[in-house]
């Protein structure tokens, strides 16, 4: 087995037992960036000095026995999270050479962990997208099948992940960018409560939705990384004050005795059947492990699309006001020009068409007259969609579902079609929109050989729970541990 091959938890043992050294592991990570890339197109950016400079002082660390759980443990971050004197451009033009002068809390946290940080990853322009075509630097490619998107909006950090070109790497998911993306590339992506992981030195796209969360090959190692990531931070007033609890010991738990909901609503039209039979055989497997199920209703459901189509956008449109030449980023300044014109000039070259669309449709869903109508309306609604998941709470553990209508489309296919391509995240918004924990685990594959997903959401920071059913399943299956030919 080459190096690239490993698992998270199989690398830490070989670290630990200093067979292999964390300088070795990140240059064969190095190299296999260097392999891959040319089709994948997973990285933004790579860092092999620092990133070997890091896994020096790891192997220092590792000698005077000062070891953690991810120390040596090679990683991609996407460019969405501020990094300290590294490039951070959010897939935007506007911020192509914006370089941050601090870590955001989450990078920081895996650096002290003694993660090795390999580079920045592709992603949709801002985080808007679901194919990381709306990348202003050019599409990532599926590893399962060049054609393919690799999902959105992290999808260089879920196609790095399949790839084997990092360990694990961290993303964002504000309506499904983690979830949608890992289920794409069949690999594991976990999106936690909202509060758990600080948002602090994230590039905001839609504040109440935002959060951070990893991507691995296995359960056990989300876990390891969520453990590093979770927690209060006085930097983000959003973050949890609540006590982060262990997570892999969470994954001992098992199943057994557990009570699974599979909502109705979940199994739309236009689903492949590949995904429906990919979900009911994994509901299979988990009652076989000693879970029961029960089909429950979550009934407004079908608000979720058009509810968060108002919200991302609304809070899209005030975020990115920062934008503007004066501060960040681009600034495009014409002789003769005046103020007006210098906002104008720097926003309209630097952003992309589907942020455009964003910016306006969340302009006016909150300009005067009509922000009762939207973003009123649309705020109440959302409580409807919590409260549907907080009464199946009171009678489920956690739920279960696809997470993709379909498998990866074809690249290009959507890129038109901006309904269409809102419609691969009607299965994971309302994750969002309640503010709870969701994870996508590899679940099967279509006859073209593109992976499955299976969605395991939980109650409010019950993030053990959902861990804990998903190491079960990977215990007992082995799509997760099926790789890409390339
Ligand atoms: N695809 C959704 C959107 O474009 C979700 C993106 C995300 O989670 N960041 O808004």
């Amino acid at each position: 087995m080459e190096l690239h091959e490993l698992t998270l938890e199989q690398a830490r043992e070989l670290l630990d037992r200093r067979e292999v050294s964390a300088k070795e592991l990140a240059q064969a990570f190095l190299d296999r960036i260097q392999a891959t890339e040319p089709q994948v197109r997973a990285y933004l950016t790579v860092t092999p000095e620092s990133a070997l400079r890091q896994a020096e002082a790891a192997d220092q660390a590792l000698s005077a026995g000062r070891s953690g759980p991810l120390t040596g443990i090679p990683c991609g971050i996407k460019d969405v999270f501020c990094t300290k004197d590294l490039t951070t451009t959010a897939g935007s033009r506007i911020l192509e050479n914006f370089v941050p002068p601090f870590d955001a809390t989450a990078v920081a946290r895996l650096k002290r962990a003694g993660a090795v940080v390999l580079g920045k990853q592709n992603m949709d322009e801002f985080a808007m997208g679901s194919s990381t075509e709306n990348s202003a630097f050019g599409p990532s490619h599926n590893p399962w099948d060049l054609k393919a998107i690799p999902g959105g909006s992290s999808g260089g950090s879920a196609a790095s992940t399949a790839a084997g070109s990092c360990l694990f790497s961290i993303g964002t998911d504000t309506g499904g960018s983690i979830r949608q993306p890992a289920s794409h590339c069949g690999v594991v992506g976990l999106k936690p409560t909202y509060g758990r992981v600080s948002r602090f030195g994230m590039i905001a796209f839609a504040s109440s939705l935002d959060q951070a969360g990893p991507f691995c090959r296995t359960v056990a190692g989300a876990a390891q990384v969520l453990q590093a990531m979770a927690g209060h931070d006085p930097a983000d007033s959003t973050s949890s004050p609540l006590p982060v609890p262990d997570y892999g010991q969470a994954l001992k738990r098992g199943v057994k005795g557990l009570k699974l909901g599979v909502p109705k609503e979940y199994f739309v039209s236009g689903m492949d059947p590949e995904v429906e039979g990919a979900t009911r055989e994994a509901i299979k497997v988990l009652q076989g492990l000693g879970a029961s199920t029960v089909e429950i209703s979550l009934p407004h459901t079908e608000y979720a699309l058009a509810v968060y189509y108002i919200i991302a956008p609304a809070e899209c449109s005030s975020n990115l006001a920062r934008f503007d030449g004066v501060k960040y980023g681009l600034s495009v300044r014409q002789e003769q020009a005046d103020l007006m014109d210098m906002y104008l000039d720097t926003r309209s070259q630097g952003f992309g068409e589907e942020v455009v669309r964003r910016v306006m449709l969340g302009t006016y869903a909150l300009s005067a007259g009509y922000y009762d109508a939207y973003y009123g309306k649309a705020g109440q609604v959302r409580t409807l969609i919590k409260e549907d998941f907080l009464a199946a709470f009171q009678e489920v553990d956690a739920i279960v579902s696809p997470v993709a209508p379909t498998a990866a489309f074809e690249l290009g296919q959507k890129a038109d079609d901006p309904l269409q391509m809102y419609l691969s995240d009607v299965l994971t918004l309302s994750v969002n929109l309640a503010g709870l924990p969701g994870m996508s685990l590899p679940s099967g594959f279509s006859p073209q050989g593109r992976p499955i997903g299976l969605q395991i959401i939980g109650p409010h920071f019950a993030e053990e729970t959902v861990l804990a059913v998903g190491h079960a399943f990977q215990q007992a299956t082995d799509h997760h541990a099926k790789r890409p030919a390339l």
